[in-house]
C-alpha cells in the first residue's frame, strides 16, 4: 500500500490529512506540535480573550476516526529525495527516516526580522501558543510593575505598547490591547491611570493594512485613533531595545515591543534544495509538485505560486484549498483516476478586525467596514475553527467578553516570582531608572 507522508498539521496539511480520508493509502501526519493551530485568532489569547485551548485542538483527536491516519509528533530536519524519505527527530531519536510513495509539505512559516535576528529578544513575534502565553505574561506583567509602581511619573513608560508591523496582525493587535489596556485599568487597577497607556503602531510603508484598498485602510486608521492608538508610519524600525524602540529619529520608551512586521517560510525549500522565491518559498508548479518531482507536493505559507500575475497571499484559504488539492490529486493518483485541472485558488476576500464591534471586509468590489464586516468576520471564524466544541466555546466566551467586558484567561502563567536576593525578572523600568 502506498505511504504519504504529510508534514504539518496547519491549515495546509490537515486538509489534505482529511482529503485522503477515503484513500486506499497509509497517512502520516507529522507535526513538532501536538494540535491543530487557529492562528488567526492568537491576539485574543495574548490579549486574554481567549484561552489556549479554545483556538488549538489535539490533531489525534481531529483525526480520531480517520483509520488510515496515524499521527506523529516528531521535528522534521530533511528530505531526500532520493531515497524517499523524510527524517524526522524527537527528544529519544534523532534524524529517523520516514519513508513516502508521496510527500506533502505544509510547514508554514516563522518571523522574520529582516535580516536584524537580534530584535527578536526584545520583539516577540505571534506565530504560536507559546508565542501567544509569553506576550500575554509581558501584557498582564506590565500593568502589575505599574500598579505597584507609587511613582506615577513612571508608569507611561511602563504601559507603553509598541507594535511593530502594521498588516493584519499587528493591526488586531493594537485594537485589542489598547481596549484591553483602558477596559483593565478603568476596571481592575487603583493606582494607575488609564490615560498614561500608550499603543503605538509602526510601520515603514505609507498607509496600515497595505494589502487592503485605500478605503478600508482609511476606516481602519480612524477607528485605530478613536481608540486611542497611535499610528507612526513611514519609517523602518532602526533600533529596539530593552527599554524601548527608535524609529525615524524618535526614541520611544517601551517595555513591550510585540513583533507582527514580516514572517519567512519554513526551511522546506533548502531540505529539497528546490528553486525558491525570494522570500525562501518553494516555487511550484501549477499542481503544486516541485518541478521534477511529482511525488513531491508543497502547500500552504512554505509553497509560491503564481496566479493572474500575482504571488497568492500566505494567508489561511490559500493553504486549505492547496492542502484539500493536493490530498485529492495524490487519492485521483492512486485509484488510477485522470489528473485534476490544475490548482486555481478562490479567493473569497480579506477581513482584519479593529477592537470590538468593528471589521474591514474586502472581497472583490464589495468593500465594508464597522459592525456588519465585524459580525461576518465572527461567524466566518466561528466556522472554521477545528470542531464543533471549540466553536460552542468561543461564541459563548465571545458573547461574555461582548457584554461584560470580562476576559477568558487573565493570567500570568510562569510568573517567576524572584525569591529575595535574587533579581529574575526585575522590572526592567528600575534597572533604567537606577542607570545599569
Ligand atoms: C498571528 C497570525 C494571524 C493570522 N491571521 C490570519 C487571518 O486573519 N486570516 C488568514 O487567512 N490568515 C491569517 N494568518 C495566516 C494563516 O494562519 C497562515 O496563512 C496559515 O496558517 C498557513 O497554513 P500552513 O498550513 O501553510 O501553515 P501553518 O498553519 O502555520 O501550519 C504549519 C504546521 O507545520 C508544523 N511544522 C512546521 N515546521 C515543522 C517541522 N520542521 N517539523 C514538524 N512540524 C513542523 C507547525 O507546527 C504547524 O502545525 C495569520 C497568521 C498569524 C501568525
Amino acid at each position: 500500500m502506498d505511504q504519504v507522508v504529510i508534514v504539518g498539521g496547519g491549515f495546509g496539511g490537515l486538509a489534505a490529512a482529511k482529503a485522503l480520508r477515503n484513500t486506499p493509502a497509509e497517512v502520516i501526519l507529522i507535526d513538532r506540535t501536538n494540535h491543530h493551530l487557529f492562528q488567526p485568532l492568537l491576539y485574543q489569547v495574548a490579549t486574554s480573550v481567549l484561552s489556549p485551548g479554545q483556538i488549538g485542538s489535539p490533531l489525534r483527536m481531529i483525526l480520531r476516526n480517520q483509520q488510515n491516519t496515524t499521527v506523529i509528533l516528531g521535528e522534521v530536519t530533511g528530505v531526500d529525495k532520493g531515497r524517499k524519505c523524510i527524517f524526522a527527530s524527537d527528544a529519544d531519536r534523532k534524524d529517523v527516516p520516514v519513508p513516502y510513495d508521496y510527500l506533502i509539505l505544509a510547514t508554514g512559516a516563522t518571523h522574520s526580522y529582516f535580516g536584524h535576528p537580534e530584535f527578536e529578544k526584545y520583539a516577540p513575534g505571534l506565530k504560536n501558543l507559546s508565542d501567544a502565553e509569553a506576550i500575554r505574561n509581558k501584557i498582564l506583567q506590565a500593568f502589575e510593575w505599574a500598579e505597584a509602581e507609587e511613582d506615577p511619573s513612571r508608569h507611561r513608560e511602563l504601559l507603553t505598547f509598541v507594535l511593530i508591523g502594521a498588516g493584519p496582525s499587528g493591526v488586531e493587535m493594537a485594537g485589542a490591547i489598547a481596549e484591553f489596556v483602558r477596559s483593565m485599568l478603568r476596571s481592575e487597577f487603583r493606582r494607575t491611570d488609564p490615560g498614561s497607556a500608550r499603543v503605538v503602531l509602526v510601520d515603514m510603508a505609507p498607509r496600515i493594512l497595505g494589502t487592503f484598498s485605500e478605503d478600508l485602510s482609511k476606516a481602519a486608521t480612524r477607528r485605530l485613533e478613536k481608540l486611542g492608538v497611535e499610528i507612526r508610519l513611514g519609517h523602518a524600525v532602526d533600533q529596539i531595545d530593552a527599554d524601548g524602540i527608535e524609529v525615524g529619529g524618535e526614541r520611544i520608551a517601551s517595555k513591550t515591543v510585540i513583533w507582527t512586521a514580516g514572517v519567512a517560510p519554513s526551511p522546506a525549500g533548502k531540505w529539497l534544495q528546490a528553486e525558491t522565491d525570494r522570500a525562501g518559498r518553494v516555487r511550484v508548479q501549477n499542481d503544486l509538485s516541485v518541478p521534477g518531482h511529482p511525488e513531491i507536493f508543497v502547500v500552504g505559507d512554505t509553497a509560491s505560486l503564481d496566479q493572474n500575475g500575482k504571488p497568492l497571499p500566505g494567508v489561511a484559504q490559500v493553504a486549505l484549498q492547496q492542502g484539500r488539492y493536493a490530498g485529492e490529486l495524490i487519492c485521483r493518483r492512486i485509484l488510477g483516476k485522470s489528473a485534476p485541472r490544475p490548482f486555481s485558488y478562490f479567493d473569497k476576500g480579506n477581513m482584519a478586525v479593529v477592537g470590538k464591534g468593528f471589521a474591514v471586509l474586502e472581497s472583490g468590489k464589495i468593500h465594508v467596514s464597522g459592525l456588519l464586516a465585524w459580525l461576518v468576520w465572527a461567524m466566518i471564524h466561528l466556522l472554521f475553527l477545528a470542531t464543533s466544541s471549540l466553536r460552542l466555546s468561543v461564541f459563548l466566551q465571545w458573547i461574555w467578553t461582548y457584554f461584560t467586558g470580562q476576559r477568558g484567561a487573565q493570567l500570568i502563567v510562569e510568573p517567576r516570582i524572584p525569591a529575595l536576593g535574587q533579581s529574575a525578572t526585575e522590572p526592567p523600568a528600575r534597572a533604567a531608572a537606577s542607570g545599569k
